[in-house]
């Protein structure tokens, strides 16, 4: 296969994969904030207004889109839905697993100032617990070394011209703050995805990514400054600069590989465009959340929060 034959596969692939789409819809930092929330035990507009600190009218538009996705539902009550109170549906605890890995990724890598909770506690095994990563058929820890990607672009996903990475002006900032959620916005997560499926140079990255030189070398930048790439010069040609991922960026896999299969599962029910396979047991790679201790999957309703400031009631 060509060079350029096989760019275009990794951009068709990126472009259609289920990550992609799963980040369209909840790869917004309030979305994402609000999906926390819930799983921390917030139901009611003005707990999660006064915990996040989130302006009404957006936690607003965010509960109504959730609700719309079949994520949150109100709560009906004498046939009635009760505007004020929302509860995941079991679509939306489909996202624990991808809630864990945020929450993993943010212990390690995050600020201190983030209001997520310090600890789980497992009741299962009693144990505090730390989730893990597993590949679903050997229960083997995994990482992003561990793990190849085959390449098979889903035309039914695949977006149209126009629509291609639309709505994606999302801000780069770290907003000062109480928050919750990953704060790593939609276009690093794709980039990431990019230099794991071996785009390594800028003009790969910009042709698999469909992205504008300027924007993307902006990007390039803040993603250095932040060390979720590192930037080297390339030994063979001096001219160009090799672009790879760091242990922070990487880290970020559990939640990406999470989000993707919950989207291709739960929401778009289509196979994703990148499959991962697990190259110790040479099965496709399945994610699974362990808990450290005792082995067994995570639910939400059997891991408790620690040290958590949230005053949800
Ligand atoms: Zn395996
Ligand atoms: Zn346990």
């Amino acid at each position: 296969m060509s060079h350029l034959n096989h760019l275009d596969l990794t951009r068709d692939a990126l472009s259609s994969s289920t990550l992609n789409q799963a980040l369209k819809i909840l790869g917004d930092r309030w979305t994402t904030q609000v999906i926390l929330g819930a799983f921390l035990g917030i139901q009611k507009f003005d707990d999660w207004q006064s915990n996040l600190q989130i302006p009404r009218h957006t936690l607003a538009q965010r509960l109504k889109l959730l609700t719309h996705l079949n994520i949150l539902q109100t709560r009906l009550y004498q046939d009635k839905p009760v505007r004020s109170s929302y509860h995941l549906t079991q679509k939306g605890l489909g996202l624990y697993d991808c809630v864990l890995m945020i929450w993993s990724w943010e212990q390690r890598w995050g600020k201190d100032s983030l209001n997520i909770p310090k600890q789980l506690h497992h009741q299962n095994c009693g144990q505090q617990l730390k989730p893990q990563l597993v590949c679903t058929a050997c229960q083997q820890p995994s990482h992003i070394r561990d793990l190849h990607f085959e390449l098979h672009p889903n035309r039914q996903l695949m977006p149209t011209v126009t629509e291609q990475y639309r709505t994606t002006r999302i801000s780069v900032a770290d907003t000062p703050g109480q928050q919750l959620g990953l704060r790593v916005d939609r276009w690093s997560l794709l980039i990431i995805a990019s230099v794991m499926l071996g785009c390594h140079y800028f003009d790969q990255m910009s042709h698999a990514l469909g992205i504008g030189t300027r924007v993307l070398s902006n990007r390039l930048a803040q993603m250095i400054e932040r060390v979720f790439l590192i930037c080297e010069v390339d030994l063979n040609d001096t001219r160009r600069r090799f672009y790879k991922l760091t242990p922070k960026s990487r880290d970020l896999l559990g939640y990406m590989v999470c989000l993707s299969t919950w989207a291709s599962r739960h929401h778009l029910h289509q196979f994703s465009s990148i499959q991962p396979k697990h190259t110790a047991c040479g099965h496709a790679f399945v994610p699974r959340v362990i808990c450290n201790t005792c082995c067994e999957p995570l639910q939400a309703w059997r891991v408790q929060y620690r040290e958590h400031e949230l005053s949800a009631s």
